[in-house]
Order: structure tokens, then C-alpha cells, then sequence
């Protein structure tokens, strides 16, 4: 079985992190979008991604 691709920054290219949950907009408004938040650890920014459950799985998941 072959490893799956990390899920990494765009701006850096290091892996994420952890995720982080989405504020509560994101949450309560926004919640049939399928974003997530991940949090880079060199850019020390919490960025948004735009991941259906389907993408996701084509990754390692974020722990
Ligand atoms: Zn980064």
C-alpha cells in the first residue's frame, strides 16, 4: 500500500500542523461548506482549505 500524500501549506509546502476548528461562523452559518481550517506551523497562520470529505481522503490525516 502506498503512503498518501501529506496535506501541506501552499505558501511554505511544509505539512500542516494540526487542525484547528472553524470559528463560529464557519460552524453554525457556513457549515454545508466544505472547509477546514489547518494551522501552519512556520507560517503561524491558520489557513483555510477548500476539502470535501472525498479529498480528504486522498490524505494523511491531520493530527
Ligand atoms: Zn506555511
Amino acid at each position: 500500500m502506498s503512503e498518501k500524500p501529506e496535506l501541506t501549506c501552499r505558501k511554505c509546502n511544509i505539512p500542516f500542523h494540526y487542525p484547528l476548528q472553524r470559528n463560529w461562523i464557519g460552524r453554525n452559518v457556513l457549515f454545508f461548506l466544505p472547509i477546514r481550517v489547518f494551522f501552519c506551523a512556520r507560517c503561524l497562520i491558520s489557513r483555510q482549505l477548500w476539502l470535501t470529505n472525498t479529498e480528504y481522503r486522498k490524505y494523511k490525516r491531520v493530527i
